[in-house]
This record gives C-alpha cells, structure tokens and sequence, in this order.
C-alpha cells in the first residue's frame, strides 16, 4: 500500500477511534491531549535561548529528513480533538519530511510529533547550561509520561510510528 492510501486509511481510522470513544474516556484522552500540547510548546521555548530557530535555519533541518516516520496515532487524535484538518504531507518530497515545507515544518509546535520535539543535536544542547538541561529533560519525561497515559485511556499504544503501524 502506498504512503498516501496509508495515510487516507490512518485518518479515517483516527476519525473512527475518537468518535467512538466513551464520553468519560474521550474527556480523560482530551484532557492529556491538552497537556501533551503544552509539554510540546514548552521543550520548544526551553531550547530558544540556544538561538535554537536561527541553528536549526542554517542547518537546514538535517534531523527532519525521513521526518515521515515520526507521525503517530496520538498526533492524528490531537487534530481530531482540535477540530482541526490536519496537516496535509507531501510524500513525494522524500527523502524530505513530507510533513515540511519550504518554510519549514508545516505544524504547530504543539501538533509536532514528540520525536521532532525532544530531539536537540550538540549544536543546540551545546549552548545550554547545565540547568537549562536539567529542566529540559525533565520536561521530556513529563512528556513522555503523558504519552504513555494517554495510550492507557484509549487501550492501545498510540505512539508508533502511524505509517508502519497501519494498513501497511
Ligand atoms: S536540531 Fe540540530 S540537526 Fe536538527 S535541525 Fe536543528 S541544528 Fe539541525
Ligand atoms: S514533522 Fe516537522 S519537525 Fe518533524 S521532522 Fe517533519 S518537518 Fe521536522
């Protein structure tokens, strides 16, 4: 099956689970949506004050190239909560994010999948304190923490990678 029929299938999917769901469960899921959201905007401000935009412009986004495998599920869901279409990808620009466009990645840092959040290369982690680091991982876990329990709420791992996990 082809990445775009994947994806359309993957949608629908998503689409199915959240309607669904029972009300309470549903009100549990959003709930830790709305937190995943929030961890994943704040990782982004921790790392600002390592220049971490203009690095990452010159860079050119190495670390988002095969970007198409950090999709998950969970993130399908968020739009889903938000009410939002979601972001539409670009699978022919392999081996480029097809989720990236000329400007850069296509989503809201909130709506980005939590392996494009937590990653930093040295030329980022580099420039922060030692502190800064600290609270940085910690804010990871807590991330990850709310991922895991999302995942529990629903019954079923939401974090795969969507492209491998369905109708492939
Ligand atoms: S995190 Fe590092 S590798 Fe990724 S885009 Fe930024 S500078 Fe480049
Ligand atoms: S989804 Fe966005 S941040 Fe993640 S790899 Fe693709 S372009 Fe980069």
């Amino acid at each position: 099956m082809d990445d775009q029929t994947t994806w359309a299938n993957a949608v629908a999917a998503a689409s199915r689970l959240y309607a669904d769901l029972a009300v309470g469960t549903r009100a549990e899921l959003d709930a830790l949506i709305d937190r995943i959201m929030r961890l994943k905007e704040e990782l982004l401000e921790r790392t600002i004050s390592a220049d971490s935009a203009s690095i990452c412009r010159s860079c050119g986004g190495q670390c988002c190239l095969n970007g198409k495998y950090h999709f998950s599920l969970l993130d399908l869901l968020a739009y889903r909560k938000a009410a939002v279409e979601p972001v539409v990808p670009n699978f022919a620009a392999s081996p480029a994010c097809p989720y990236a466009g000329e400007a850069g990645c296509l989503m809201a840092p909130g709506f980005r999948p939590m392996t494009c959040v937590v990653f930093n290369c040295g030329l980022i982690e580099d420039r922060m304190t030692p502190a800064e680091l600290t609270e940085l991982y910690a804010c990871e876990r807590m991330l990850r923490r709310a991922i895991a329990d999302a995942g529990q709420v629903v019954g079923q791992r939401l974090d795969r990678a969507l492209l491998l996990s369905i109708g492939s």
